[in-house]
């Protein structure tokens, strides 16, 4: 699961893939699991090219400083039973309250991405 406080990311990092595609004349790629692991953003992309890894690493290094429940700057914790997970959250909002279930995030960034751009099948590696 993700919260909200991502949304701004995770829109900019698809519109940056879909830039990609455009400037390198490549297929939109399909947006895979999108998660919070280890307080941090998780993001895959199936049949994307090394400079879109390079993006999504970026975007989910980025999420470890921005509090995934409100967007605003945030840090990355463990304050609680070492078996607890980790979050990364503002002040406001340590600890945070339950959001989105990832299932449900993957279907609204889905459906992003075929809003910004025509959605097709994978790049054929020739
Ligand atoms: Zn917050």
């Amino acid at each position: 699961m993700v919260g909200d406080g991502w949304f701004a990311l995770i829109h900019q990092l698809s519109r940056d893939i879909v830039s990609i595609c455009q400037s390198e004349n490549l297929n939109i790629p399909q947006a895979g699991e999108i998660k919070q692991k280890y307080g941090g953003l998780r993001f895959s992309v199936y049949c994307g090219n090394s400079e879109m890894d390079r993006i999504v690493t970026a975007a989910e290094n980025g999420s470890e400083f921005i509090c995934e429940t409100c967007g605003a700057p945030g840090q990355l914790r463990n304050e609680h039973k070492a078996s607890a997970p980790m979050y990364t959250v503002c002040d406001l909002h340590n600890p945070p309250p339950l959001s989105l279930h990832e299932d449900e995030l993957a279907v609204i960034i889905t459906k992003q991405i075929e809003a910004i751009g025509t959605r097709r099948g994978c790049n054929e590696v020739t």
